[in-house]
């Protein structure tokens, strides 16, 4: 399998700089030159398959024969040891035909694991085999920092450097990143907002010279790696799904990773009929479905502090399934850099809603909906989720079976989540044990040259 880039400015590259790179180095995102269709995959054939087995099926064209299928068995072993569930995932009935996919039984309690367990074991095995090091940089909203340090800690030939928004995040979160006492990561608070980490990150990778020298890698959702590795749950959880139900999932969704990765499951051949895109008051998805004006908004603090993003990375990508045409891609990505919007035409639009559905709930939504949850289900949800499970039911149809991803655990975002159930809810013991480790942090200012001097002096 060989990969183009979005924008079209580059000769095909193979699965090993895919998985090494931020971005296309002509600032684009990598794709497949083409998608394994239902041919490939026996969706059927999932039903009798343990997780495990189903991830190392969907990865396997995408790698092509850069691992051999032993080593790519020994990377997917490794990748979920951590996970406290051996189905990785849980599917519960919310209702009749309302189900919720636990994304969070990894070891940081969100859906990154999933990823970035699978990229570290890949990382290594790679290493390896090219006898090379690398340093990661990675901006978070909170979560994929958590996921990143856990997953590359002391790792050989790995360096790790994240940067996360000073005070929007919340307290596990940034405990889950500097309490880790591991010599190859480095933490950084950055008077900012997500947006203005993940801008810094990709103006250091977009100095070429500079990325090459320092064998930069990034960890992205934008990563296409990352993106494989979430389209295997959608297989897992449709596979235990009757194949007569069209299936609708909704996600709650920031920067397009998790989702996008949902329609490659429906373009693989997965029996999914619609996409919903779940956002919380930073809405600039939804607005764009129904509008097909992207315009970039302020970025608001919410409970669900992992979506508040207002530049969806990922959603490149589905420009490029849209048009077809990297010329056109490019010249929205122009129009957003100079003026900060572009428009969708109608006839394009339209494409984009025969797979996308949207809806939005504000903070009050999801207050309400977590604690409405709780009382019918006794459950606690976390704010993301309820974002999700709140869009979801404006969407129900008693013909289709709709399954909302839960993309968090409720204890990492506890302060939210007891205020709007009004008691207490339990901890997870290592979450807990957190609150008395030393943290260790690096405030720093939202200066790209910052980073790279520290770079520069650290390696
Ligand atoms: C990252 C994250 C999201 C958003 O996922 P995207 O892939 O960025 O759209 C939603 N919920 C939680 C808990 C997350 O950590």
């Amino acid at each position: 399998m060989l990969y183009k880039s979005t924008r079209g400015l580059i000769e095909k590259v193979s699965f090993q700089e895919v998985l090494f790179s931020g971005l296309a180095p002509d600032g684009g995102l990598y794709i497949p030159e083409f998608l394994p269709g239902p041919e490939t995959f026996n969706v059927n054939s999932f039903r009798s398959k343990e997780y495990d087995e189903i991830a190392q099926i969907v990865l396997k064209p995408f790698i092509g024969n850069f691992f051999d299928d032993d080593q790519l068995c020994e990377i997917t072993k490794k990748a979920y040891s951590k996970f406290k569930s051996k189905n990785r995932c849980e599917l519960v009935k919310l209702s009749n035909y309302h189900m919720m996919l636990e994304l969070f039984h990894g070891p940081t309690y969100a859906f990154k694991d999933f990823a970035m367990q699978m990229i570290a074991q890949m990382f290594q095995e790679a290493l390896n085999k090219i006898k090379k090091s690398i340093n990661i940089i990675v901006a978070t909203s909170g979560d994929t920092g958590a996921a990143a340090v856990n997953a590359f800690s002391n790792l050989k030939n790995i360096n790790l450097f994240v940067l996360y928004p000073n005070n929007r995040i919340s307290e596990i979160q940034r405990r889950q990143m500097t309490t880790a006492n591991a010599s190859n990561i480095k933490i950084f608070s950055v008077d900012g907002t997500f947006d203005d980490c993940q801008l810094i990150v990709k103006k250091i990778f977009s100095d070429t010279n500079f990325s090459k020298n320092n064998s930069l890698t990034g960890v992205n959702s934008i990563n296409w790696a990352r993106i494989i590795s979430q389209v295997v749950y959608y297989c897992y959880a449709a596979s235990k799904i009757d194949s007569q139900k069209k299936i609708d999932f909704c996600i709650p969704t920031g920067n397009f990773g998790n989702i996008y990765a949902g329609f490659i499951a429906k373009k693989i051949g997965i029996n999914i009929d619609k996409l919903i895109i779940a956002t919380n008051l930073n809405d600039i998805l939804h607005r764009t479905l129904l509008t097909g004006q992207y315009f970039k908004d302020k970025v608001y603090k919410t409970h669900s502090p992992s979506m508040d993003i207002q530049v969806s990375s990922n959603f490149e990508r589905l420009l490029h399934d849209i048009y077809d045409n990297p010329k056109i891609v490019i010249k929205q990505m122009e129009k957003l850099n100079s003026e900060g919007f572009y428009k969708i035409e109608s006839s394009d639009l339209n494409k984009l809603r025969e797979d996308f559905l949207s809806g939005v709930a504000t903070e009050e939504d999801t207050l309400l909906e977590i604690s409405s949850v709780y009382k019918k289900l006794n459950l606690a949800i976390c704010p993301h989720t309820a974002v999700g499970t709140f869009v979801s039911r404006k969407f129900l149809n008693k013909n289709k079976v709709m399954i909302t991803l839960a993309t968090a655990h409720p204890s990492k975002f506890i302060d939210s989540v007891q205020s709007a159930i009004g008691k207490m809810i339990a901890q997870p013991i290592e979450m807990k044990q957190l609150y008395s480790k030393t943290e260790r942090v690096i405030h720093a200012p939202n200066e790209v040259n910052f980073y790279k001097n520290y770079i520069n002096r650290e390696i």
